[in-house]
């Protein structure tokens, strides 16, 4: 891949420990098929905001496909976008609408 490709990002509030809530943002990745995770800051100190495009490289990147750009959306994260199985973690699941 010359080009680096761009995904979206959804925004998603984790467990409050300690005063904080930690944000993660996930990330579809097609050619894995399942959501990667990457640290967001907190819900009071975001890295990010939506709109932001950030540069950030896939946990997969050997794999050809695989995004370095993403866009932060507005939406949040759908809990019904995600499927938790015993081996494969935080697929994507037919409920979530991939981009064009
Ligand atoms: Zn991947």
């Amino acid at each position: 891949m010359t080009n680096p490709t761009t995904v979206p990002g959804y925004l998603r509030p984790g467990q409050p420990q300690g005063g904080q809530t930690p944000l993660a943002l996930l990330v579809p990745c097609r050619p894995c098929g399942r959501w990667h995770w990457h640290g967001a800051g907190t819900m009071e100190g975001p890295y990010y905001k939506p709109g932001d495009l950030t540069h950030r490289s896939a946990h997969c990147r050997r794999l050809a496909g695989s995004y370095e750009w993403i866009h932060v959306q507005a939406e949040p994260f759908d809990p019904r976008w995600m499927r938790n199985h015993r081996r494969v973690l935080s697929a994507v699941t037919e409920a979530y609408p991939w981009p064009a």
